[in-house]
C-alpha cells in the first residue's frame, strides 16, 4: 500500500501542533490512507518543539531548526526528509482545509504526478494585503511565465517529482514556482481558506515586499533586461535631445534651461541608483549561492529515519 508523506514547517505553533496532528489522523485513518507526518519546528520562540515531542506515534517525524531558517528552508527539509510515495506540503495552522488531502489523493492514485491547491479566497486578510498579494502574483507570473495566481503551498507531489526537487542545488527556493518547473502531470484543487485556530500569521509587509524581491529575482532575470531596456530609452533621447543642442549652438543660439538639466540629471541619477540595486541583488544572490552553506541546520530530531541534510 502506498503511504502519504505530509510536511508541516512550523513556526510559533504551539497551540495547533497536537490538533493538527489529530485532525490529519483521523481523517487519514477513516479514510485508510497510510501516512507519515514530518513536522519541522522552524526555531520557534514558543513550546512548539515540546508539542512535537509530546506526539507519540512512530508514524511522525519531528525535526528541530537551530533557529529560524525560514518557510522555505523548513519545506526544503520536510522534503529532503519524507519517505512516502507521494507528499503533501501544508501549512500547519489547519488554514489548508484538511478535507482536500483526500481529493488530492485520489487525483493521485489516477495518475498526476502533481496536485496544487489553488484558494477560492484569501481568508480574512486587509484589502491592502490582497492588493498587494495581486500586483506581486500578477509580475511574478509575468515574469516567470507560470500561472501562479491563487497558488499556495498546499501541493502534493510525486515521489519522483520530490527526488527531482531534491538534487536541485539552489539555496534560493521558491517551493511554488519550483513545483511548476519540474514540469510533469499536473492538476490543480480548489480549497477555502480557513480560519486559524491558534495564534497569527507571521507575515509583515516587510516580510512579504522582501518575499516579493527575493523570489522575483530568484525565478527571473527581467528586471536586469527591463533596466537595459531603460538604458536604450536614453540613449535615444540623448541622442535626439543631443542633436538639437549642437544645432541650436551651431547656429549660435545658446539653450536656456536650467531646471531640464536638474530635472535630467535627478532621473537620470535615480535610475542608474534602481539599476545598481537591481544588479546588486543579483551579485547577493550569486554570493549566497557561491558560499555554499546549508539552506538549514537539524538541531534535534524525534524518531530518526534515516537520511540528513
Ligand atoms: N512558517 C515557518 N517559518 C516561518 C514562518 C512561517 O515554518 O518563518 C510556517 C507557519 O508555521 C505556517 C506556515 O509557514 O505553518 C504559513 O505561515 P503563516 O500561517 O504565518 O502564513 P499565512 O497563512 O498567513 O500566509
Ligand atoms: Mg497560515
Amino acid at each position: 500500500m502506498s503511504k502519504m508523506s505530509i510536511v508541516l514547517p512550523a513556526y510559533n505553533e504551539e497551540g495547533n501542533i497536537l490538533l493538527v496532528y489529530e485532525t490529519l489522523k483521523n481523517l487519514l485513518d477513516s479514510h485508510h490512507i497510510q501516512f507519515e507526518l514530518v513536522f519541522i519546528n522552524d526555531g520557534s520562540k514558543d513550546n512548539t518543539w515540546n508539542e512535537i515531542k509530546k506526539i507519540k506515534d512512530s508514524r511522525c517525524i519531528g525535526i528541530n531548526f537551530s533557529r529560524n531558517f525560514g518557510k522555505e528552508a523548513a519545506i526544503h527539509a520536510g522534503l529532503q526528509n519524507a519517505t512516502g510515495d507521494c507528499v503533501v506540503v501544508m501549512d500547519s495552522d489547519l488554514q489548508h482545509s484538511p478535507s482536500t488531502l483526500i481529493e488530492m489523493h485520489e487525483l493521485w492514485l489516477s495518475g498526476y504526478d502533481i496536485v496544487e491547491g489553488i484558494k477560492n479566497s484569501r481568508g480574512n486578510e486587509s484589502i491592502v494585503h490582497k492588493l498587494l498579494v495581486k500586483t506581486f502574483y500578477k509580475v511574478i507570473s509575468k515574469f516567470t511565465h507560470f500561472n501562479l495566481a491563487n497558488s499556495s503551498d498546499y501541493k502534493l507531489l510525486d515521489r519522483q517529482v520530490v527526488n527531482e526537487l531534491n538534487q536541485l542545488k539552489e539555496k534560493n527556493r521558491f517551493f511554488r514556482a519550483l513545483s511548476f518547473w519540474v514540469g510533469y502531470k499536473q492538476t490543480t484543487v480548489n480549497y477555502d481558506v480557513q480560519e486559524r485556530i491558534s495564534g497569527h500569521s507571521k507575515w509583515s509587509f516587510r516580510a512579504l515586499f522582501q518575499y516579493a524581491i527575493n523570489n522575483i529575482t530568484s525565478f527571473s532575470t527581467a528586471p536586469l533586461q527591463i533596466i537595459t531596456l531603460f538604458g536604450c530609452i536614453y540613449l535615444l533621447f540623448a541622442f535626439f535631445l543631443g542633436s538639437y543642442v549642437l544645432i541650436k549652438y551651431l547656429a549660435g543660439n545658446s539653450l536656456e534651461g536650467f531646471t531640464t538639466v536638474i530635472l535630467l540629471t535627478l532621473i537620470i541619477g535615480s535610475t542608474l541608483m534602481i539599476s545598481l540595486g537591481i544588479i546588486g541583488i543579483y551579485i547577493g544572490k550569486i554570493y549566497d549561492e557561491i558560499k555554499g552553506r546549508p539552506n538549514y541546520i537539524i538541531q534535534e530530531r524525534t524518531n530518526n529515519h534515516e537520511m540528513d541534510n
